[in-house]
């Protein structure tokens, strides 16, 4: 099954410190590292390791940030045919300074600005050929609601990451098949009950099927790192229901991976592969 992944493509600049410098104040800081980031590329990552032909629709800067983050997806198996250089911009950065086990993050989203409506036109082929489309909202709005008008006119399943939140367009609440916020997004989504699939952090999730509200229950594991779980939730969710599965059983396994992902450092550091997943259905059942 082919999904079709459109997003942000970002190095988080990580740096621990044990005081957050004051303004015109320059402080020593501790370990800094960098880590692929990014909404659309931890899903697409999500994704490939779940087993879908994973192809990404996004676009990296003309630099070294840009060609190793290039380099890494495709390692991880996903298609970057439709992920562009840009050559006048830089790629996106998370800066992320992280102290008392709490962070203070800066993105600047360079590349990811060029994901324009203009671009996705250059792209529906390969939106056409797609079981499942997977967008969240660190690309322009316009974009989103072109992605929305174009599931909606070819009858191609959308799931919408509502992430960062922000108000959205009727022609995105109308075309999107589901949409994923965590806990707190979903308090300023209006959309439908039968299209929301709220993530609950270590709760599980929370979901409708022929009108009855259902939870899956969260897994109690050692928490390493939470960064990049609903990344994990939504790219796994994606490869699921593209592959058949049902909402609830699809709905389970996300979760599974989730939870696996958060005993594991950085954002796709712990993502599983569908045997990991299947395996620790497998423990937790015997
Ligand atoms: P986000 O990362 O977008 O804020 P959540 O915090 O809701 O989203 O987490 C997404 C999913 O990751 C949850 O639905 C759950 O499956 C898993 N998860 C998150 N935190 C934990 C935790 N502490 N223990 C187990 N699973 C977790």
């Amino acid at each position: 099954m082919n999904v079709t992944i459109i997003g942000s493509i970002n190095m988080d600049l990580t740096v621990t410190t044990d005081r957050v410098p004051d303004q015109g104040e320059t402080v020593l800081g501790k370990k800094f590292a960098t880590y692929p980031g990014g909404k659309g590329a931890n899903q697409a990552v999500a994704s490939a390791r779940l087993g879908a032909d994973v192809h990404m629709i996004g676009a990296v800067g003309h630099d070294p940030f840009g060609t190793d983050l290039k380099a890494h997806l495709l390692n991880e198996g996903v298609d970057v045919t439709h992920v562009s250089t840009i050559q006048e911009a830089s790629t996106g950065t998370a800066t992320i300074i992280v102290c008392d086990n709490d962070n203070r993050i800066i993105v600047a989203p360079g590349a990811n600005a060029y994901v324009t409506p203009e671009y996705m036109k250059g792209c529906e082929a390969l939106l056409k050929e797609s079981d499942m489309l997977l967008v969240q909202l660190e690309i322009p709005i316009e974009t989103v609601e072109w992605i929305a008008g174009f599931a909606r006119a070819h009858h191609i399943p959308l799931i919408v990451n509502p992430a960062p939140i922000q108000p959205l367009p009727e022609s995105i609440v109308e075309g999107a098949s589901f949409f994923t916020p965590n806990e707190r997004e979903a308090e300023s989504l209006q959309v439908k009950e039968e299209k929301l699939i709220t993530t609950l952090g270590a709760q599980g999730v929370s979901f409708t099927v022929n009108g009855n509200k259902k939870i899956v229950e969260g897994f109690s594991v050692e928490v390493r790192d939470t960064t990049g779980a609903g990344d994990t939730f939504n790219g796994a969710l994606a490869t699921l229901l593209a592959s058949g599965s049902g909402l609830e059983e699809a709905c389970l396994k996300a979760n599974v991976a989730a939870a696996l992902s958060v005993q594991k450092e950085g954002a796709q550091g712990g993502m599983p592969t569908l045997e990991e997943v299947e395996a620790f259905i497998r423990r937790r059942s015997t």
